[in-house]
């Protein structure tokens, strides 16, 4: 007997629609702090300026979850051998939350400790990670300042916009359960330069250098916004990579076509009066009418572009 094809069970399929039915919209309102370690600042610029919608499949973001879920279980267990972990900040009654450059830039630590073992006067940053098998040997064999300097780069900002002076860098292998811990010292010239780096990507108003014009080059391989960097796909259309936006005090964006201060909601979907700033199109500016609300451009390929406020594509001339 010829044996049937196996088909993916309805059951599972319908868990992962379920949880990618209920992802948020795939943007970060702030630069976060957890990828100001990321080498590339152009890759950095493209994340604060929403040009590449971060899509999830449902396993992925139930993968997420699992790591989520693991703090909760690490919490336990330092409370269990004695450690005071507040995982709620007690001045404001919600989750540690520290923020920089005029609202833009920020991220929320996973929890303080008071009496870790080897240090247990000092209040430590926690931050708890899952790794797969080989992240965790990795970090095992060369710990977290080679293996995970992304981490560092988190935690050294944590620090230094909390004031605690240490962290405690929890990390658990997902496949054996195995635990790692790492204790860092913060570190104020270091803070200062990944501070520095932030105000440089958020005050930007044209993408920042790549770390690699070879789009082979391993980083931009692995890279979301390969497409919008190398391919010279088109970036999304919302108010981040319009170039009438720009980031003021406060977290908040301005509109400079209709004077005002732009809602997260509506900066998603942007206006009918949206013009791409210039260098998110793969071509040469060549004609412009500020009044009319259109530029023109010639696209890589030879052709023409009008972008315009009736959002069509022509060839103009
Ligand atoms: S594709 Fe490469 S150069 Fe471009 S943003 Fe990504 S890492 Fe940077
Ligand atoms: S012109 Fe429209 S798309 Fe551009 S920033 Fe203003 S509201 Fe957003």
């Amino acid at each position: 007997m010829v044996a049937l094809p196996r088909t993916d069970s309805l059951t599972v399929t319908n868990i992962y629609t379920a949880y990618e039915a209920e992802a948020s919209h795939g943007f970060r309102p702030h630069l976060g702090a957890s990828l100001i370690g990321k080498e590339c600042e152009r890759s950095l610029w493209f994340d604060f300026r929403w040009t590449t919608r971060c899509r999830f499949t449902g396993r992925m973001l139930r993968l997420f979850e699992t790591g989520q879920l693991e703090e909760i279980r690490l919490i336990r267990n330092l409370r269990r051998m004695g450690v005071t972990v507040l995982d709620i900040d007690p001045q404001t009654g919600r989750q540690w939350r520290v923020t920089a450059c005029n609202g833009h830039f920020g991220g929320s630590l996973d929890a303080a400790a008071m009496g870790v073992p080897e240090a247990p006067k000092s209040w430590h940053v926690c931050e708890f990670k899952t790794h797969n098998t080989a992240s965790f040997a990795a970090l095992r064999k060369d710990g977290v300042y080679k293996a995970k300097p992304q981490h560092v780069a988190q935690m050294q900002i944590y620090m230094h916009l909390t004031g605690m002076s240490r962290a405690l860098y929890l990390a658990v292998n997902k496949d054996t359960d195995e635990l790692y811990s790492e204790r860092l010292h913060a570190d104020g010239d270091e803070a200062d330069k990944l501070l520095a780096k932030a105000e440089r990507i958020i005050g930007s108003t044209q993408p920042l250098t790549r770390i690699s014009d070879d789009p082979t080059w391993y980083q931009c391989r692995m890279c979301s916004h390969h497409p919008v960097c190398h391919e010279g796909v088109q970036a999304e259309r919302n108010c981040r990579t319009c170039l009438y936006t720009t980031p003021i005090e406060n977290g908040h964006w301005q509109c400079s076509a209709n004077s005002v201060v732009l809602a997260v909601a509506t900066q998603l979907t942007g206006c009918v009066k949206h013009l791409f700033i210039p260098d998110l199109i793969s071509g040469e500016q060549i004609d412009a009418d500020p009044d009319a609300g259109w530029v023109e451009y010639r696209l890589s390929d030879g052709s023409l572009w009008r972008d315009g406020s009736d959002k069509t594509i022509e060839n103009s001339r």
